[in-house]
């Protein structure tokens, strides 16, 4: 069969869509890639202001999937820096380090209150809640009530806002899997010191990672894929369980595109309201299930040529709404164009229409400056210019009804025979960058012939034992489980 022919439609150029293009590419087809933005990358993109670049929230890249990995490399080359993680935590007037240091620990949270982490700690093995429903009753059993409190509690719910009590147990157990407090001590207490393996660090472009998605672009369109930028797709027809065609408004004019399989990374809850015919009441209802948590960064640039030695700062205090502070220049020093200045990025995260997303820029720079003071990091009067950026749906939020309604909509998905949604939005999955690209490579393998569960990425460890087989990944992974990488996002 030539494939060629087959008219493959990819809704969105992040980095699920992205992938899935080059996969198709690879595959000897060409695929044609909608992207509403007039930039790619999506999320993971790389904004620049006045020369200095930024990420929509510090991303790092690490991945335990090798066919990723060579990606990346492969991509970046000598631009992919190694950069040692530093990061630390901000609360009760304190920085600790993060991954924790016992003495840096002990010293900020004192004899009493460390002797009373331990018993609490102790408390939860002896009588831990029975049932792990919520993220509360999952890190208590696994940390403690005090610990708890003081590393996870207001900072999730800052991130979340809503009550640890309604944020399912399913999030924690994705995101924090693997780590326990034995873990964090063995870790702290030797990892840093003996052991190559669990010394933190994570991959970065020079430039930040729209560096990474330029390439994946220009690699995809050498191959003979298209990647068309201001192009919305806004309606789908399906016939017969088939996607038939797309309509997409470019520069301000419809097209429509015949479409023999579509793969799309558009927010899933979005993707169910452009099908025509409509899909189901029910399906509709459950889409209306779905939320996402805002974000947005208010970058400040600074007159001092450095300010903390942290890559960023996460700001547990309840005082402050701030939720993370990124130190651009210390991802790497390519990120500012003079080195006597710093660039910052004060991170809050909100809901579409909240007080913070609707706030006039003056008053967001104003919050953010006088906080950035308050905390003691930078003066006020050191800040020289400032850039503001929203971005809605950063966080496909796991509350407590989203997996009714997220199955609903995945049967029906499921329908069709050539419809494949991939990344994270498009999943509603709380996925990473090499999660997202790992379905987008999937997906287009499903179309030549494989069998790939798309829903099992970042599901269970156990699955990727299998996958990679399939996908002839080598055996050896490099995954360090004693390191709580997975808060990066956080
Ligand atoms: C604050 C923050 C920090 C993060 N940090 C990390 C990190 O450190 N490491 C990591 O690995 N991951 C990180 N992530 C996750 C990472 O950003 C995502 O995994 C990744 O961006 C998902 O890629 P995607 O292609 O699935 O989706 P997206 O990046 O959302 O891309 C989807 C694209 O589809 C386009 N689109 C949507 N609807 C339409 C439509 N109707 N028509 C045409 N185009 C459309 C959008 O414009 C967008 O470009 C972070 C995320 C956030 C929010």
């Amino acid at each position: 069969m030539n494939q060629r022919k087959k008219n493959i439609v990819v809704i969105g150029a992040g980095p699920a869509g992205l992938t899935a293009a080059h996969e198709a590419v690879k595959q000897k087809m060409a695929p044609l890639v909608l992207e509403r933005a007039d930039r790619v990358g999506g999320i993971a993109r790389t904004e620049s202001y006045k020369g200095y670049y930024f990420d929509v929230g510090g991303h790092r890249f690490f991945t335990k999937f090798e066919k990723i990995s060579a990606l990346w490399q492969d991509l970046m080359g000598e631009d992919f820096l190694k950069v040692p993680r530093k990061s630390s935590i901000y609360f009760n007037n304190h920085f600790y380090n993060y991954p924790l240091r016992p003495l840096n620990a002990l010293f900020n949270l004192g004899i009493n209150e460390s002797f009373m982490v331990m018993l609490s700690f102790a408390s939860s093995k002896i009588r831990p809640y029975p049932k792990e429903e919520t993220f509360e009753e999952w890190v208590s059993n696994r940390f403690g009530q005090r610990l708890y409190k003081i590393f996870f509690k207001t900072y999730t719910e800052k991130v979340w806002g809503i009550p640890c009590k309604q944020i399912r147990a399913d999030w924690a157990a994705q995101r924090i899997k693997g780590l326990s407090l034995t873990a964090t001590i063995y870790n702290a207490l030797f990892g840093f010191q003996n052991s190559k393996s669990l010394i933190d660090e994570f991959d970065y472009p020079t430039r930040g990672p729209g560096m990474m998605w330029d390439r994946l672009q220009e690699k995809t369109k050498t191959g003979g894929g298209k990647v068309l930028l201001n192009s919305e797709v806004i309606s789908l027809n399906h016939e017969n369980e088939h996607i038939t065609d797309a309509t997409y408004i470019h520069q301000g004019k419809r097209f429509e595109i015949a479409v023999e399989h579509l793969v799309s990374s558009a927010p899933i809850t979005s993707l169910v309201t452009m099908l025509k015919p409509k899909a189901p009441k029910e399906v509709l209802e459950a889409s209306r299930g779905l939320f996402y948590r805002a974000f947005i960064i208010v970058i400040f640039i600074i007159d001092k040529p450095s300010l903390f030695s942290e890559q960023w700062i996460y700001i547990h205090s309840p005082n402050v709404r701030v939720g993370r502070i990124q130190n651009f220049k210390n991802w790497s020093a390519e990120m500012v164009p003079d080195p006597d200045y710093t660039s910052i990025g004060m991170e809050y995260f909100c809901n579409e229409g909240d007080d913070l997303w609707t706030m006039p820029k003056t008053e967001l720079v104003g919050l953010a400056a006088r906080e950035l003071a308050e905390l003691g990091l930078a003066d006020a009067n050191d800040i020289v210019d400032e850039f503001v950026l929203r971005q809605p749906k950063a966080y496909p939020v796991y509350d407590q009804n989203y997996s009714n309604c997220l199955s609903i909509i995945q049967e029906f998905i499921a329908s069709f025979k050539n419809l494949q949604t991939i990344g994270r939005n498009g999943m509603h999955r709380y996925n990473n960058m090499d999660h997202s690209m790992l379905t987008g490579m999937m997906a287009i393998q499903n179309i030549t012939g494989c069998n790939h569960d798309l829903w099992s990425v970042n599901e269970e460890e156990e699955y990727l034992e299998n996958e990679k087989k399939k996908l002839g990944m080598q055996e050896k992974i490099t995954f360090t489980p004693f390191t709580p990488k997975d808060f990066s996002e956080m």
